[in-house]
C-alpha cells in the first residue's frame, strides 16, 4: 500500500487530517497548523473560484486596480465569487485601515489641520 502525504496548500504543513466529505462526495481535509489562514481545504475543487490559485489572482488583480467585473471576466468566475473572496482575504483587508490603524491615522492629521489654519 502506498500512502501519499496530503499537504496544506496554504501553509504547506503535512499535519493534515481528514475532515469528512463534501455533499458531492469529495474528501475534505483540515490543516492542524494553528497559524494557518485556512483550516478546511479540498485537494480538487469543482468550483473554480474556490481554488487557491484563482483566489490569489483575485486579490492580486484587486491590488492592481482591476474592478470586480474585470476580475470576474478574466478569471472566468462570477462577480459574486470575486466579492466573497475579497471579503475573506486577509491580504486585501489589510489595505483598509483597521481600528488600531485608523486611530493612529486620525491622530496625525490634527496637528496638520491646525497648522494649515494658522497659515
Ligand atoms: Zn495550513
Amino acid at each position: 500500500m502506498v500512502s501519499v502525504p496530503v499537504q496544506c496548500p496554504y501553509c504547506h504543513s503535512t499535519a493534515v487530517i481528514k475532515a469528512g466529505k463534501q455533499a458531492n462526495g469529495t474528501q475534505r481535509y483540515q490543516c492542524q497548523n494553528e497559524q494557518c489562514e485556512r483550516r478546511i481545504f479540498l485537494l480538487q475543487y469543482q468550483d473554480r473560484g474556490r481554488a487557491l490559485e484563482v483566489r490569489r489572482q483575485v486579490v492580486d488583480m484587486a491590488i492592481n486596480g482591476s474592478g470586480i467585473r474585470d476580475t470576474a471576466r478574466v478569471l472566468r468566475i462570477s462577480p459574486t465569487t470575486v466579492i466573497a473572496v475579497l471579503k475573506k482575504s486577509p491580504r486585501a483587508s489589510r489595505r483598509q485601515p483597521h481600528v488600531a490603524a485608523s486611530s493612529s491615522l486620525t491622530r496625525r492629521p490634527r496637528p496638520g489641520r491646525t497648522r494649515r489654519r494658522a497659515r
